[in-house]
């Protein structure tokens, strides 16, 4: 068998490997971002169906392939496993096989496949319950501080920071704009601040990535935040619209099952009394960041200044 060979295949195996390993973090995702708004332990007990209380076996707790073999359906009382749980261990395997091709056999893969799955848990338990944990953010920014010491001890890490003031003085930006946004908010506009758990996220995701990552990670993150909301207040506004509307078959539905749905709607999302969740687009900039750093810097200084920059390359 030619070397070659063997390296096409230890490739395959360890982005195969990458997939799994990232599908089995994203089952302990599900867990965490569930758990930690109720400050339950994510050790014991065992999962449990949210509908019937009952344990779940591990052979009905095999991320992604349990839930299609129960086709969405709890063994014990029948009624539908959330989506959310699959999703999430598919976007945490995925990204964890992007980092695996993106960065390869070097130290910077586990810490940011660590990253990506702190930035699953912060997503989904800010989308699902407005906060961001701080059990994420609280050790995050050390080992983000931390990680820029190492990646000035070791170049060859491929670590994104590789000096630690430059990591400081992201954390400081990041945490001080929206500590700063926030009291502003509650001075001038006389609203309440929208919390520190975006400023302390921002701070982690500055100390990962230093200032320019900060910067990036701001702009990005509030592009794809503004671009979202704006769809999502057009759609709360379309379909607030469509309820105020007289509905004639409404009397016409007599079975179960019709009332059984609309009893469903209530754990939609809505968007009375609440700031828009920013969590989520702070880690996709980060993630952009995280996988694309460089290239969007030199995208950016090309776009604002002469074209210096001819050759521009994305992976
Ligand atoms: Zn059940």
């Amino acid at each position: 068998m030619p070397s070659s060979d063997i390296l096409a295949t230890l490739h395959t195996f360890s982005m195969a490997l990458s997939f799994i390993l990232g599908c089995l973090v994203g089952s302990f995702c599900n867990v965490c971002a569930s758990r930690w708004p109720a400050g339950e332990s994510v050790v014991s007990p065992r999962s449990r169906c949210p509908k019937c209380r009952n344990a779940i076996a591990w052979y009905d707790n095999i991320p992604l392939i349990s839930w299609l073999i129960l086709g969405a359906k709890c063994r014990h009382c029948g009624k539908s496993i959330s989506w959310q749980y699959p999703l999430v261990e598919a976007l945490t395997g995925l990204l964890f096989m992007l980092v695996f091709l993106r960065f390869g056999y070097v130290a910077a893969t586990p810490v940011y496949m660590a990253l990506c799955a702190a930035l699953v848990i912060v997503t989904f338990q800010d989308l699902a319950d407005w906060t961001i944990p701080n059990e994420i953010t609280f050790p995050g920014i050390p080992i983000g501080l931390a990680l820029a010491l190492v990646g000035m001890v070791y170049p060859d890490s491929m670590l994104r920071v590789t000096d630690p003031i430059n990591a400081v003085i992201g954390m400081a930006l990041g945490g001080g704009f929206l500590y700063a946004l926030d009291r502003v908010t509650v001075l001038l506009l006389k609203k309440p601040g929208m919390g520190f758990g975006d400023a302390k996220l921002l701070a982690m995701l500055g100390a990962f990535f230093g200032w320019k990552g900060f910067l990036l990670i701001l702009m990005l993150g509030a592009i794809t935040g503004s671009i979202v909301g704006g769809l999502m207040i057009a759609y709360f506004r379309f379909r607030g619209e469509k309820e105020e509307s007289p509905a004639p078959e409404a009397d016409e539905a007599t079975d179960d099952e019709s009332g059984e749905e609309a009893a469903g709607s209530d754990d939609e999302i809505t968007l009375e009394g609440h700031y828009l969740p920013f969590g989520p687009y702070l880690a996709l900039g980060g993630l952009l960041y995280m996988f694309f750093g460089p290239e969007l810097i030199d995208w950016w200084l090309g776009l604002t200044s002469a074209p210096i920059n001819g050759g521009m390359t994305l992976m």
